[in-house]
């Protein structure tokens, strides 16, 4: 398969990938993927037909039975758009369990190559570069101290106008950190041959540059 064409970004949660991913697509003209909202999609779908995520054949059938796709920037299930209903503490716990079960990642990986196949495509996510695209032209691993991770995470759902003390997001971040980064399949790890970019102490504009110069 042809990766010459895809740029990965992996990375933990709040390291900003998305922002600097999208961005990055967006000067370069090429098309954006969020592996992250896919897998959201997945647990909202599972949640709201009631599944317990241990029940691997359920999880399967639900699967076979999936629509998953995107119009631009919005996720759709099953032909609605769920991308209001997917950012919430609870759809960061259940896609991160959903996310250890292989059932789920065959059948995203699966999609996800499709989506590259015609390349000029961004991928974000946990395993870009090291599972669904280890090809690809260009490799990045996002990443930020838990601290400031969970600092943007704050300000962003201060944003949105929840409340959630600075204690509770680190707990949470750091908790889906370690069950992310020590699952048996597909584990978050930087792949051999990217680039580890910290982006603690730079703006999105400073990590967008560094990856351009890069490529
Ligand atoms: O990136 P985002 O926080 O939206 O991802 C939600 C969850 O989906 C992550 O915690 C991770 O468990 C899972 N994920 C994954 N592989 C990807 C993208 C996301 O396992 N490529």
């Amino acid at each position: 398969m042809d990766h010459l064409n895809i740029i990965t970004i992996d990375g933990p949660a709040g390291a900003g990938k998305s922002t600097v991913s999208r961005e990055l697509a967006r000067r370069l003209g090429f098309r954006y993927l969020d592996t992250g909202a896919m897998y959201r999609g997945v647990a909202w779908a599972a949640r709201r037909k009631g599944l317990d995520i241990r029940d691997k054949k359920a999880l399967s059938e639900l699967c076979n039975d999936l629509r998953l796709g995107f119009s631009g920037d919005r996720i759709l299930v099953n032909g609605q758009d769920v991308s209001s209903f997917i950012r919430t503490p609870e759809m960061d716990r259940l896609s991160s369990e959903v996310s250890n079960v292989d059932v789920v990642r065959q059948y995203l990986t699966e999609i996800q190559r499709e989506l590259g196949r015609e390349g000029y495509l961004v991928a974000e996510g946990r395993d870009m570069g090291t599972v669904v695209f280890p090809q690809a032209a260009h490799k990045f691993f996002l990443t930020a101290s838990a601290e400031e991770r969970a600092q943007r995470r704050k300000m962003q759902t201060e944003y949105q106008g929840k409340e959630i003390t600075h204690e509770e997001i680190l707990a949470q971040i750091e908790a889906r950190d370690l069950a992310d980064s020590t699952r048996s399949i597909a584990p978050l790890q930087a792949a051999l041959d990217c680039i580890v970019i910290d982006s603690s102490d730079l703006t999105v504009e400073d990590v967008l540059e560094k990856i351009l110069s890069e490529i």
